[in-house]
């Protein structure tokens, strides 16, 4: 069945959830003179992923389950990471442009979590 458009189109200035082609996509972060720093995750995909590893795999546990208002089990990020995860992730952001080889990426085999610097 396919999902609806989720309820809350916008919970505050931190987190935008939009309805794309590619399903509905949960933005968490911030901006500032330095740049965007969100990290996007499609939640369509995360209704479907039953193991959800991206949780465990994250070294600062960015990630929690949550159930979405169609009583699917979705990821979130956990409020105390959403006005600095520009400075959590920096540790595994790679220097060599591989995004891949993070921990919550390469856990992710359906390429659901994407950041946007
Ligand atoms: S591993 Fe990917 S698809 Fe599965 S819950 Fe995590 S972000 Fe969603
Ligand atoms: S980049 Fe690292 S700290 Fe940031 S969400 Fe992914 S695994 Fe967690």
């Amino acid at each position: 069945m396919p999902r609806r458009w989720w309820k809350k189109a916008r919970k505050s200035n931190h987190d935008i959830f939009v309805r794309g082609e590619v399903g509905v996509i949960a933005n968490y972060g911030f901006k500032d003179g330095g740049g965007e720093f969100y990290v996007s995750i499609n939640t369509d995909m995360c209704a479907e992923c039953a193991d959800k590893p991206c949780v465990a795999a994250c070294p600062e546990s960015v990630f929690a389950v949550i159930e979405d208002d169609y009583e699917d089990e979705v990821i979130e990020m956990v409020k105390e990471h959403r006005k600095k995860i520009k400075y959590t992730c920096a540790p595994c952001l790679p220097t060599d442009g591989r995004r891949n080889a993070m921990p919550c990426v390469a856990a992710c085999g359906k390429g659901a979590i994407k950041h946007s610097w």
